[in-house]
């Protein structure tokens, strides 16, 4: 590692946001003289219930079939802030921003993980699908009712726009940015760009944890990735407990993997300011490209191993016969509340009535918003009476 530490200070870099270049908030908002407006981005989105909701929902493994070892999403949030928070302090970027974004970024996810969202964008087909992202948007901006003046958190432009950017990453077209109300043709300030790559070290690392621990991985076909093979060699050296103790030694390649990632993305991306000249937000926002991002090298044993986790973990049998199951089940807890509206709570039913929400959209705010368990419980007394 020759990651130049020259950098780690408290001075934001010249390309970095800044609270006085922010677009702001949709609807005026008094402000607190000792608290910055990203710090108070965080603490509107710690505060809320979808945050909170989080610790029952599915990362991979389904929390109510599964023990309690494995990551749900509240704890891969963290895991995701964590790595955010680092980068962004040794990239002299808004730390604060960083942490906003890394907090919200999964806010928008339903129950059971891909297999929730896959069911409910199936059953919203003909009513403008479901997309995490872009239900996580609806929610800062108008599910989470807590303030007399205005719907939803209120959070910054900057905040938000963190749906926009894994929007389109997902959606593959960067001018689907406006889809979503944002500027089109620009690209997010660099600290909103850095949180889609956090959570992907985030996840490709403790992913394979959980493959390990759980046992829906083997070691033996894991060390066919390079990168673990490569680290496996590494943390072998260092100390002969490695080689005898394997649970020692998973969590040893695992973050040595965090760190391996952590710092090829912060020299690629210090590389690319240098080379494109970034001096401003304006040049950040202009520049035509993902300024934060993987060596080229790194990059293809990265995607090796994603491959490797989307053949033998995502989609092998230990975790496939649970989410097909609860993809199933949502559906039908769907079309029970579209048979049934009165089963609905009281403030679904009235935005229905008031005409500014079709009944499907209700129905799936108010299903994408349970948690794993509340699903389930829902699913016996309503679908299985
Ligand atoms: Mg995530």
């Amino acid at each position: 590692m020759n990651f130049e530490l020259g950098t780690l200070n408290f001075e934001l870099s010249s390309y970095a946001m800044r609270e006085n270049l922010s677009r702001g908030r949709v609807h005026a908002d008094h402000g607190i003289p000792y608290r910055g407006l990203y710090q108070r981005d965080r603490d509107r989105i710690v505060h809320s219930s979808a945050f909170r909701r989080l610790q029952y929902k599915t990362q991979v493994f389904i929390s109510v079939m599964e023990g309690d070892y494995f990551r749900n999403r509240l704890t891969h949030t963290l895991e995701v802030t964590q790595i955010a928070r680092t980068i962004a302090r040794a990239l002299a970027l808004n730390e604060d921003l960083a942490e906003a974004l890394a907090l919200a970024h999964d806010l928008g996810h339903g129950p059971f993980g891909h297999s929730g969202e896959d069911a409910l964008n199936e059953v919203m087909s003909a009513h403008g699908g479901f997309d995490h992202n872009a239900h996580g948007l609806r929610i800062v901006d108008l599910l989470e009712t807590r303030y007399a003046r205005f719907p939803g958190l209120n959070l910054t432009y900057e905040t938000r726009e963190g749906y926009a950017k894994n929007y389109a990453a997902h959606d593959g077209s960067p001018r689907s940015r406006s889809l979503l109300g944002f500027a089109p043709d620009e690209m997010p300030p660099l600290e909103v760009q850095l949180v889609g790559h956090a959570d992907e070290i985030a996840y490709d690392t403790h992913d394979l944890d959980d493959g390990l621990v759980s046992g829906a991985l083997v070691e033996d076909d894991v060390r066919n990735v390079s990168l673990w093979r490569d680290v496996e060699a590494q943390v072998l050296a260092e100390d002969d407990t490695y080689k005898t103790d394997h649970r020692m030694r998973w969590h040893a390649i695992v973050r040595r993997l965090i760190a391996t990632l952590v710092t090829d993305l912060m020299q690629e991306t210090q590389r690319r300011i240098r080379e494109q000249k970034i001096s401003s937000l304006e040049d950040v926002r202009k520049f035509d490209g993902e300024l934060i991002g993987f060596s080229k090298e790194l990059n293809v044993r990265k995607r090796e191993l994603e491959h490797f986790l989307m053949q033998r973990f995502y989609k092998s049998e230990r975790v496939k016969k649970h989410t097909d199951f609860w993809r199933e089940r949502l559906k039908q807890l769907f079309h029970a509340f579209q048979e049934n509206p009165n089963l609905l709570p009281e403030d679904s039913r009235k935005r229905i009535d008031s005409g500014k929400e079709s009944q499907e959209r209700a129905i799936c705010d108010y299903v994408a918003g349970m948690t794993d368990r509340f699903a389930s419980r829902q699913w016996e007394t309503i679908v299985n009476k």
